[in-house]
């Protein structure tokens, strides 16, 4: 984590808890001119083709795998990433993410024809062409520090853009050795970087960008939708969540089990898509509860559940775990944070009501509450009664039922005996696909 003060990112190491290293900001006053710059470099590498800026991204993909060792490193010194969680969802899937970028942009920029109707445009023809914005004004959270600015850089910047990127406060030299990666093989400003806190995201967001791609916090991201609307300026918004993971009497009792805890305690459950309620039928929870606990108890410290980033993060996970215990709701595992660092147990808690605070507000931490229904009617409601709306994942034996069910969610993605996308095993815990 680091905390801003006088110019300057102190850093402090999650495993410790203790200073691990300052890294200056970048003065608020310089971000209007790292804009103008980016403006003045657009111009010339939207000039470029798209095969050269394809051969950029190429030399960046290989720097970028050239260092992978460094970027695990600088993820542990960040965020105290475990190894694992580090390379299989920051460099593996950086890897296809630029792969698949580097393969579609071709299709992706080829110009479409548009049907025009012949009675009012008799004789013409119409394509949709895409354009290159201008400058993108990035802003990105610390829980994926390459992967969250990688999806927007790379397809920014084939498409003839360029970028300037304000990276966490909490993930600085994560940022900085991305950018000594973008300095290497991209011409000058094609990407800056710009560190510090909310004073500097909100100047980036002030600045004369074209646009913003934000992700965040729910609160950061108002105050950033409320001043580009202001501004006309288009806005991306990628917020929280409060994920739910749905299990259905015919589910496979341990395969839900499996993929429920890891999407619940990976990254010690600071993923936006994270599973933050559990909601499962009365016929097999007895079973369903054994082996989450069982799994859970196989997870290592800090090898399969590494520390949450912050103090402030810390807190909040332990109030929310107090305030539900002290509410009536039963501790099955985990439950306090002794350390090391900011290290939170992974923590199962039932006995949960939907008026506790870790049943309605983002907990981004290692705790599952599971609810158990009789009436798939009342869970449905219960997972649909959010202020969020991310993702949820059916658990079911039945694939035409689950598929039926899927669009009854008000979220933006539902998946069937999965949750998230991502490819990732966690000690003994095996991971399915679908
Ligand atoms: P945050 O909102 O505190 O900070 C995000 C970024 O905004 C940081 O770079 C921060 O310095 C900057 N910022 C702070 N105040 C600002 C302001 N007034 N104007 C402009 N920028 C400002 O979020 P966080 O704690 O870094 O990240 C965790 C949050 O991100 C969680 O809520 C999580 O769910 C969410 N998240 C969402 C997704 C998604 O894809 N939906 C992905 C990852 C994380």
């Amino acid at each position: 984590m680091g905390v801003v003060d006088s110019g300057v990112i102190h850093c402090i190491d999650p495993t410790t808890g203790q200073p691990s290293g300052e890294v200056p900001c970048t003065p608020v006053a310089d971000v209007q001119g790292a804009v103008t710059a980016a403006r003045q470099a657009q111009v010339d590498w939207a000039d470029f083709t798209l095969k050269e800026r394809k051969e950029a991204v190429a030399a960046l993909h290989t720097a970028f795998l050239d260092r992978s060792e460094d970027v695990a490193a600088a993820l542990a010194t960040d965020c105290g990433r475990p190894a694992g969680e580090a390379w299989t969802a920051e460099i593996v899937a950086n890897h296809e993410l630029f792969q698949f970028w580097r393969s579609n942009i071709d299709d992706l920029l080829t110009a479409t024809p548009v049907q025009l109707n012949p009675i009012n445009y008799p004789g013409k023809r119409g394509m949709v062409r895409l354009v290159p914005l201008g400058v993108l004004g990035l802003i990105t959270p610390w829980n994926l520090p390459v992967a969250i600015p990688l999806r927007a850089i790379i397809p920014a910047i084939l498409a003839g853009n360029t970028v300037v990127w304000k990276a966490s406060e909490h993930s600085p030299r994560t940022a900085a050795l991305l950018a000594e990666l973008f300095n290497q093989t991209l011409p000058p400003s094609v990407v800056t970087l710009i560190q510090g806190d909310g004073a500097q995201g909100a100047a980036v967001v002030e600045a004369a960008v074209d646009g913003i791609f934000f992700t965040g916090s729910v609160a950061t991201g108002r105050k950033v939708g409320a001043v580009a609307a202001q501004r006309g300026l288009p806005a991306a918004l990628e917020l929280g969540g409060k994920d739910a993971a749905l299990v259905l009497p015919d589910a496979n009792i341990v395969r839900a089990a499996q993929g429920i805890t890891w999407a619940a305690f990976g990254f010690a459950g600071q993923n936006c898509a994270a599973v933050e309620r559990c909601y499962v039928h009365r016929d097999i929870y007895p079973a369903f509860l054994e082996t989450v606990l069982a799994q859970t108890q196989k997870l290592r410290p800090m090898i399969d559940v590494g520390p949450l980033v912050t103090q402030a993060q810390l807190k909040i996970v332990s109030q929310h775990v107090t305030q539900a215990q002290e509410a009536g709701a039963k501790i099955e595992c985990g439950g306090v944070a002794e350390g090391p660092g900011f290290y939170h147990p992974p923590t199962v808690l039932t006995g949960v009501s939907e008026d506790m605070t870790v049943m309605k507000a983002e907990t981004f931490g290692p705790v599952l509450p599971i609810s158990v229904y009789d009436d798939i009617e009342e869970a449905i409601t219960c997972i649909n009664g959010t202020d969020f709306g991310l993702t949820t994942s059916i658990w079911t034996g039945d694939l035409e039922l689950g598929e039926s069910m899927a669009e009854r969610f008000d979220c933006g993605v539902v998946t069937i005996n999965n949750h998230k996308g991502d490819i990732l095993s966690f000690g003994q815990i095996c991971y399915w696909r679908n």
